[in-house]
């Protein structure tokens, strides 16, 4: 059975999309079967793959027009993309009965081919972000280590568990996990030193180092170990892979 991850915040920036491409990569070199759901308007995770304007994509899907149809990018590595039309889908879906389980719906179908199902989420707490967590197992958080990363977090926490009560009572929190650390900085320590003293043993080991090649990778349309092998960021993204993988069993 396959586990479905939520990769989320509704804070911008904090390296959503470049934690559910390398999680997935890494996973996958990890021999893992693995599909990326791009579920974000921006379609970013979508771009950094090497993907534009797919005919067939999220957006049609929610809609009702088709099924789901992964893209094979690598083998072992399966895409849904996103479009810039996914930005209509809050408004458009918003009457539709049951509209927060229209993504769990699609997925369900596809969870026995794989072994990781991630999502990579919107910065936002609207209807998108709501059918990811409805489908999903488990949410994990990337916060980068900046002055105020917490802030705001007690909104997620509170979606989080409204879901829980009312639509998805098995989703729990997998996990915080520090992006775009900087040891270097007397700040990035203390902030970490805040979440860890906030989130105790959810926090993940491994920290994401500030890392360019983590930041030049998507307009090569690659993740971060064909990117660059030996790159900090692919040290650590294999390190956060095989943590999600040990706490996974
Ligand atoms: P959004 O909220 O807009 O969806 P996001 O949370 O998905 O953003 P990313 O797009 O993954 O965040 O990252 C934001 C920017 O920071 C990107 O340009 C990305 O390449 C860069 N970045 C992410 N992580 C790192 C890192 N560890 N080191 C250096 N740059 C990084
Ligand atoms: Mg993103």
């Amino acid at each position: 059975m396959s586990k479905v991850i939520s990769i989320s915040n509704h804070k911008g920036g904090v390296g959503k999309t470049t934690s559910a491409i390398n999680i997935g990569a890494g996973l996958n070199l990890l021999k893992k079967k693995v599909l990326l759901i791009d579920l974000d308007p921006q379609a970013n995770l979508t771009q950094s793959l090497g993907l534009t304007n797919e005919a067939i994509n999220i957006y049609g899907a929610l809609r009702g027009e088709y099924k789901l149809q992964p893209i094979e990018i690598f083998k072992g590595l399966d895409v849904i993309p996103s479009t810039l039309d996914l930005s209509g889908a809050e408004v458009e879906l918003s009457s539709e009965p049951g509209r927060e389980y229209i993504l769990k719906e699609l997925i369900e179908p596809l969870r026995a081919s794989y072994d990781f199902i991630i999502i990579d989420s919107p910065p936002s707490l609207g209807l998108l972000t709501i059918n990811s967590f409805t489908a999903s197992d488990e949410i994990l958080i990337p916060l980068q280590a900046q002055y105020l990363a917490l802030q705001g977090l007690a909104k997620l926490v509170e979606v989080v568990d409204k879901i829980k009560q009312r639509l998805n009572k098995g989703l729990k929190v997998g996990g915080v996990f520090i992006t775009q650390y900087d040891s270097r900085k007397v700040l990035n320590r203390d902030v970490v030193d805040t979440i860890q003293s906030h989130f105790k043993d959810e926090v993940f080991k491994t920290k994401i180092r500030d890392n360019i090649a983590l930041a030049e990778a998507p307009s090569q349309g690659l993740d971060i170990f064909r990117y660059s092998s030996k790159s900090n960021g692919a040290e650590d993204y294999l390190a956060l892979s095989k943590e999600v993988l040990k706490r996974s069993k």
